[in-house]
């Protein structure tokens, strides 16, 4: 009796692993796209028409010795049916750079896949990125999900922006720092895929509450009309928009991360995650401006270090891509 129960459940076991099917994600750089690993897709929960296109935020990369800046994500939207990429652009640079070498991206993976458009989520200045592609772009993008995105800007790069001018010693030192980190960042890019050129000025210009504005100014596409409000989930540009954030700056002691977002929490009056204001957070529909979570938390990073009391981070990415495949994207 024993031994046919095991048969059947063996033979069950069977049928539902036939039923499943192995998936690859993507790792992209604007010189292509190449298996990232594979998953199988045990259900079509996260199976969106058109593909998921991650983007990283500054200092980000797409995969570094087999971990992904996105931790965990797009293996998880793998095995629940989603077709995912992790892009790579400059670590260091202006959204315009950024922006231009993400759009290369979405060209080669609309071309890979054969799809219409392409679903953008960015983390952080990805979010602006990725918002520079809808405006350049618009009818090959379905929708913009922005996650702790700088959309209004960040006084913590104010701070540094500051920081970086202040003449003579601190010039000194922001020319020095910025070289090396230009240098370092340019091994990351390296390691990731692809050695692009770095800009640590032109990055840190890029996130100022002043520059944010004009960026604003010329992609208006889901930015809140009022002060910390929503914006139009599908605005005039025919491309859909959403966010959400977090607003704890320590979650997790044993996480390094924490011991950065929370000094770093005291230069933003209000609520934050650590780095981007609750308010900057806001785009097109938000979904959620006060997770439990603070800047790294919001991509599972460090390698999964988040607050263990609160909703797993992968969860709420697998639950926007139901949401977006339930719209019909
Ligand atoms: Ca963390």
């Amino acid at each position: 009796m024993k031994a046919i129960l095991h048969t059947l459940l063996l033979a069950g076991g069977l049928v539902a692993a036939s039923a499943a099917s192995a998936a690859t994600y993507q790792l992209c750089s604007t010189s292509g796209c190449r298996t990232g690993g594979s998953a199988i897709a045990w259900t079509s929960y996260a199976k969106t028409k058109y593909p998921i296109v991650l983007a990283h935020g500054l200092l980000g990369f797409s995969s570094i010795v087999g971990v992904e800046y996105f931790y965990g994500i797009a293996p998880d939207l793998t095995s629940n049916g989603g077709n995912v990429f992790d892009t790579q652009v400059s670590s260091l640079d202006s959204s315009f750079v950024r922006g231009e070498q993400l759009r290369s991206q979405v060209q080669i993976i609309r071309a890979i896949t054969g799809a219409a458009k392409v679903n953008l989520i960015g983390h952080s200045q990805g979010a602006m990125d990725s918002r520079y592609v809808a405006g350049v772009i618009p009818s090959q993008i379905a929708s913009v999900t922005s996650v702790g995105g700088v959309n209004a800007g960040t006084p913590v790069a104010d701070a540094a922006a500051l920081a970086l001018g202040i003449p003579v010693i601190g010039s000194a030192v922001g020319a020095a720092s910025s070289t090396l980190l230009n240098a370092v960042f340019t091994l990351v890019g390296a390691a990731s895929g692809q050695a692009y050129n770095q800009n640590l000025i032109a990055a840190m210009n890029q996130l100022t509450t002043a520059s944010a504005k004009t960026f604003n100014a010329k992609f208006p596409a889901g930015v809140p009309t009022t002060a910390c409000g929503q914006g139009a989930q599908k605005a005039s540009n025919g491309v859909s928009y959403f966010s959400w954030g977090g607003s704890s700056p320590l979650t997790n002691v044993l996480d390094p991360l924490d011991y950065v977002f929370t000094p770093t929490s005291f230069i933003i009056s209000g609520a934050s995650d650590g780095v981007v204001p609750q308010c900057s957070q806001h785009l097109g529909t938000v979904i959620r401006d006060n997770y439990a979570q603070n800047h790294g938390d919001e991509v599972n990073q460090v390698l999964g270090l988040v607050n263990v009391f609160a909703a797993s981070p992968v969860t709420i990415y697998r639950e926007q891509a139901n949401r977006l495949k339930n719209i019909g994207f």
